[in-house]
C-alpha cells in the first residue's frame, strides 16, 4: 500500500509530516509521488493566510472523484487548518469522503484512526492534548539536515497571528529527550541540526528545574564530534545575551539568527502587539553583531499591516538598510478571520500593498547584493547538502551564516563538510569552486 503527504505551510509543517511519514511506514505504507497513485492521501494543512485555505479545500475536494473510483483509499486531514474552530465539523459534513481529521496535537492518535479508517470508520480529534515525540518514529528525509522540535505552541498572540488559536499555548519538551534525539541523530551520520520552535527562546520557561534555551544550546554545544547547529525562530523580545553568548562561545553553533523583525516603525509594532520598538531590535541586532561579526541575520517582513502610513513604510525601509539582512522573506499582510487585526480599522488597500512590496523588495535586494559582492574571492565552509537539479553536475549547500552556495561536484560529496571559494554572486544566488575537503 502507498501514502502520499501533501504539505502547506511552514517548516513546522514538513517536520510534522516526517512524523506521518514514520506513523505510515510503521502501518506498512510505501512512499508515493501522487495523490493519484496512493492508497492514503493526508492533507499536512496551514491556515496563516485566508488564500492558502481556499486551496487546501479546493484540493481535497478534488479527491471525491478519486475516492469514488478507489472506495479504500484513505483521506486525512490534518495541521493548522483542522485545529481551527469548526473546521472538522464542517469537513464532517461536506466532504464525507474524508475519513480522518486530527488536529495539531494528535498526531499520536494517527495510526489508531488508520486502522480504523480500513475498517470504513471516521475519526474526528481536534482536542489540544500534548503528545510525545518519544511515542513514534520519523521518517526524515532531509539528510544530512535534521529538524528537531523543542517547544510547541505560542504564548505571543501577535494581533495578525492565527498561530496561537491553533498551535495552542507554549509546551516545552524535557532537555533529556531532545539532547537523546539530538545524539542518536548525530550517531545516524546526521551533520545539521536544526531546532524548531514557534519561539525558541522562551524554551524551558514551563520546565521545572530553571532550563532556559541557553542552555540547552550550551548542552548541544558541547556534544563531541563536527556537526552544525542551527534554531528558528527567534522573538526579538526573548532573544537573550546569554543565548547570543552560546552562539559566539561553540563553533558548533551557526552564526545564522533568523529575527523576524515584521515591521520598522514603533507604532505598527505596537499595533501588531510585538513588544519591541524599532530602538530595541535595532539594538539588539547591534548587541549581536557585536558578539559576532560574521553572523548573517535573516528576518519576516510585512507590508501593509492596517494603520501603515507612508511614513511607517518608510521606516521599514530605513530599518532594512540599517539591520542589513542577508535575507528577507518579505510579504504582504493578509486578514485572517479569528485574529484581532481583521477587524482593526484602516486596511490598507491591495494596491498600495503592491506597491510597497515592490520597493522592499528591490531595497533588500541591494543590500544582499552588496553582502554578496563582499563575499567574492572569500572562502568559506559549506555543508554539501543535496543536488541542484536546474544545472547538471551541480550541488549546493549553505555557508556557517545560511547562505546558499552552488558548485560543481558529485552527489558522493552529500554530508560533507567542504571549502568553497565564492566565484559569482548573483544577488541571493553564489557560485563557487571546492578548494577543499574537510571531512
Ligand atoms: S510569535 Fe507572534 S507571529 Fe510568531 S507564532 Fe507567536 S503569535 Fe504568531
Amino acid at each position: 500500500m502507498k501514502y502520499f503527504i501533501h504539505t502547506y505551510g511552514c517548516q513546522m509543517n514538513v517536520h510534522d509530516s516526517e512524523k506521518i511519514a514514520g506513523i505510515m511506514e510503521g502501518l506498512g505504507y510505501e512512499s508515493c509521488s501522487s495523490a493519484h497513485n496512493a492508497d492514503a492521501v493526508i492533507f499536512n494543512t496551514c491556515c496563516i493566510r485566508e488564500t492558502a485555505e481556499q486551496k487546501i479545500y479546493g484540493h481535497i475536494g478534488e479527491l471525491k472523484k478519486v475516492k469514488r473510483a478507489k472506495p479504500n483509499m484513505i483521506v486525512a486531514v490534518c495541521g493548522c487548518m483542522s485545529q481551527q474552530t469548526g473546521v472538522a465539523d464542517k469537513i464532517k459534513e461536506s466532504y464525507p469522503f474524508v475519513d480522518i481529521v486530527l488536529g495539531t496535537s494528535n498526531l499520536n492518535l494517527l495510526r489508531e484512526a488508520v486502522l480504523s479508517a480500513q475498517n470504513k470508520k471516521r475519526s474526528f480529534n481536534v482536542d489540544f492534548r500534548q503528545y510525545n515525540e518519544e511515542d513514534f518514529a520519523q521518517s526524515r528525509t532531509s539528510f544530512p539536515n535534521a529538524w528537531v522540535n523543542i517547544n510547541y505552541g505560542c504564548n505571543n498572540f501577535c494581533t495578525y497571528c492565527i498561530v496561537p488559536y491553533v498551535r495552542g499555548r507554549e509546551r516545552s519538551r524535557r532537555t533529556s529527550d531532545i539532547m537523546a534525539e539530538v545524539k542518536s541523530l548525530l550517531a545516524q551520520g546526521y551533520k545539521e541540526i536544526t531546532l524548531l520552535g514557534q519561539n525558541v527562546n522562551s524554551y524551558g520557561h514551563d520546565l521545572p528545574y530553571g532550563e532556559s534555551f541557553a542552555s540547552l544550546l550550551k548542552e548541544i554545544g558541547e556534544l563531541d564530534g563536527k556537526f552544525r547547529l542551527r534554531f528558528m525562530t527567534s522573538h526579538p523580545k526573548d532573544l537573550s545575551d546569554e543565548v547570543i553568548d552560546a552562539v559566539a562561545a561553540y563553533p558548533n553553533i551557526c552564526n545564522n539568527i533568523h529575527l523576524p523583525v515584521q515591521s520598522g516603525s514603533t507604532e505598527i509594532l505596537r499595533r501588531m502587539n510585538r513588544r519591541y520598538t524599532r530602538d530595541d531590535y535595532l539594538s539588539l541586532v547591534q548587541r549581536i553583531r557585536a558578539k559576532l561579526p560574521d553572523v548573517g541575520i535573516t528576518t519576516d517582513i510585512m507590508v501593509g499591516f492596517p494603520g501603515e502610513t507612508e511614513k511607517d513604510f518608510e521606516d521599514t525601509l530605513d530599518l532594512v538598510k540599517q539591520a542589513r539582512y542577508s535575507s528577507a522573506f518579505c510579504f504582504i499582510y493578509s486578514r485572517r478571520k479569528g485574529t484581532p487585526a481583521y477587524s482593526m480599522d484602516n486596511q490598507i488597500p491591495y494596491a498600495v500593498k503592491r506597491d510597497r512590496i515592490t520597493r522592499l523588495l528591490a531595497c533588500q535586494n541591494e543590500v544582499t547584493k552588496e553582502i554578496s559582492r563582499n563575499m567574492l574571492g572569500k572562502r568559506y565552509e559549506v555543508l554539501v547538502e543535496g543536488a541542484n537539479t536546474h544545472y547538471a553536475d551541480t550541488m549546493c549547500g549553505r555557508t556557517e551564516s545560511g547562505r546558499l552556495v552552488n558548485f560543481k561536484c558529485d552527489d558522493s560529496y552529500i554530508g560533507k563538510f567542504v571549502i568553497v571559494e565564492i566565484e559569482q554572486a548573483k544577488s541571493a544566488t553564489l557560485w563557487g569552486s571546492i578548494v577543499k575537503e574537510r571531512q
